[in-house]
């Protein structure tokens, strides 16, 4: 991979979606490490289906950058299904002042993503595990300020899976597509069931090199304590979503 051409392709996707203040040395080096490691751990474990520089950069560096304005400052944040590292790698690498934990079922994403921040120098934390059972041990229970998820569930589904790890007075950002608007509508009667109330609804396109997809932020605000019995198993939770 050539430096010169991941810079110049950052720095053109970044710039377009308004992110360059993220456009430094230091930052754009950790996301070419990143993305040598990623690429080279994708050749025998399946991390990302996106393979080029120009599918790269916009679909999971800008896409996992754009939420990093929403979140407050040195907030402990927490992402529920991060896969093979998104957004939370992505957080870390902008977003120094936050204290990030990963979670995930799939244990040797979980110990990718950890060996890769290592390597970058950036200090995450990462939990091997299903939500809907972490959700329930009182180290993680109502312990976040945040919590962010992208790609992971359906947001009648993904609430119940992230609401309970959130302190009261946190907020659950659910990045979604175009189809946020509908799923936020599926999942508005399940919300107070778990201690969240529907909060602003941002929505905003995400340049690519050439066209834009459109984006959505749900935010969902902690009001309340979440009952002890949520969540629930991952089969009743599928069976019948809160509504
Ligand atoms: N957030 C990443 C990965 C999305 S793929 C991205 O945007 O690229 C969905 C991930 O969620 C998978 O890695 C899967 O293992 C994880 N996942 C699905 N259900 C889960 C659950 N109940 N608890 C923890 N992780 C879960």
């Amino acid at each position: 991979m050539d430096k010169n051409q991941f810079y110049h392709i950052f720095a053109d996707v970044f710039k377009k979606n308004n992110l360059q203040i993220y456009v430094k040395d230091e930052i754009v080096e950790k996301f070419f490490l990143l993305t040598e490691l990623m690429l080279q751990t994708n050749t025998v474990m399946n991390i990302t289906a996106l393979t080029t520089l120009e599918k790269i950069i916009p679909l999971h560096y800008a896409d996992c950058v754009i939420p990093a304005s929403y979140v407050k400052e040195g907030a402990a944040v927490l992402d529920v299904g991060c896969g093979g590292g998104f957004p939370i790698l992505p957080l870390a690498i902008v977003r120094p002042d936050l204290h990030l934990t990963g979670l995930d079922s799939t244990e040797k994403k979980i110990r990718y993503v950890q060996s890769t921040a290592n390597e970058l120098g950036l200090p995450i934390q990462t939990i091997h595990g299903r939500a809907e059972e972490i959700a329930h041990d009182w180290i993680h229970r109502e312990t976040y300020d945040v919590v962010i998820s992208r790609a992971v569930a359906r947001l009648n589904m993904l609430n119940e899976l992230c609401l309970p790890f959130l302190k009261p007075g946190g907020t659950f950002w659910a990045m979604k597509g175009a189809a946020g608007k509908e799923e936020q509508t599926e999942a508005a009667d399940g919300c107070p069931k778990l201690g969240g109330k529907m909060g602003p609804y941002i929505e905003y396109p995400l340049h690519l090199l050439d066209g834009s997809e459109q984006r959505t932020m749900i935010c969902i605000d902690k009001i309340a304590h979440t009952p002890p019995t949520y969540p629930r198993s991952f089969g009743a939770i599928k069976k019948k979503p809160l509504s």
